[in-house]
């Protein structure tokens, strides 16, 4: 990827945000953030030269990494994938800007402990599977606000801040749609206990996401595509 193709892509990944945004409201403001994990630290960097800032990994190791390869970049840095118990505090140490993947009470609590130990905070989402698909992570729907609340009631260094969910992996539209409609129903359930933002919406779906009431895309594939 090049300069020529990175403009290409952001702006095409801008205009779609913008057509679909505005559908809803011109007060609708959707964050865009460019998931990385199959890219390079310059590829980003050619991203950020044209103008994004926001990029997100979906394991521990690889965001160390470009963290460290982009640190004298001013980037905002969000983790996507599974977290593994032994991997808490490396991630803690990276200070991402958002982790998104938090997907039991359980994982929530440790995550807590361990932050509590180092005396910070950092905020995170709600990882739902509104898919109700098996090799998906996330607390099932209907849990999902009980989850939600267990959380904030127990974890006094974490800053939650939504949830975040990905799509149906189907072709039908349909069926993409109800799973970001049941994602915006909770997300409707808990902005009255602060959560802001509904994190739906990747590369193949983020227009159907948006329409459906999503203001935090995860974009990969088409934003570093050559
Ligand atoms: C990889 C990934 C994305 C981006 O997927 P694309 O289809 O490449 O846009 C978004 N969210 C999560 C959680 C991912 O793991």
């Amino acid at each position: 990827m090049n300069k020529l193709t990175a403009t290409r892509n952001l702006d095409d990944v801008i205009t779609r945000v913008e057509g679909a945004r505005l559908k809803i409201s011109e007060h609708h403001i959707v964050k865009i953030i460019g998931i990385s994990k199959y890219s390079t630290s310059k590829e980003i960097e050619e991203l950020y030269n044209v103008g994004q800032r926001a990029f997100g990994e979906n394991k521990v190791q690889d965001l160390k990494t470009k963290v460290e390869e982009l640190e004298e970049l001013p980037l905002e840095w969000h983790f996507v994938g599974t977290l593994q118990k032994n991997k808490i505090n490396n991630l803690i140490d990276l200070n991402p800007s958002l982790i998104q993947s938090i997907d039991s009470l359980e994982l929530a609590q440790e995550l807590d402990k361990k932050l509590q130990a180092k005396n910070k905070k950092l905020s995170i989402l709600l990882q739902v599977n509104s898919a109700y698909e098996d090799t998906k992570s996330g607390v099932m729907p209907e849990v999902a606000v009980e989850i939600y609340k267990q959380i904030l009631d127990t974890c006094p260094n974490l800053r939650v801040k939504g949830i975040m969910s990905i799509g149906a992996h189907v072709e039908d539209e349909k069926v993409i749609r109800e799973s970001f409609k049941t994602t915006k129903k909770i997300y409707d359930e808990l902005v009255p206990l602060g959560a802001k933002y509904c994190s739906m919406g990747m590369s193949s779906d983020y227009e159907l996401a948006i329409a459906c009431g999503s203001n935090m895309i995860r974009v990969g594939s088409t934003l570093f595509k050559d």
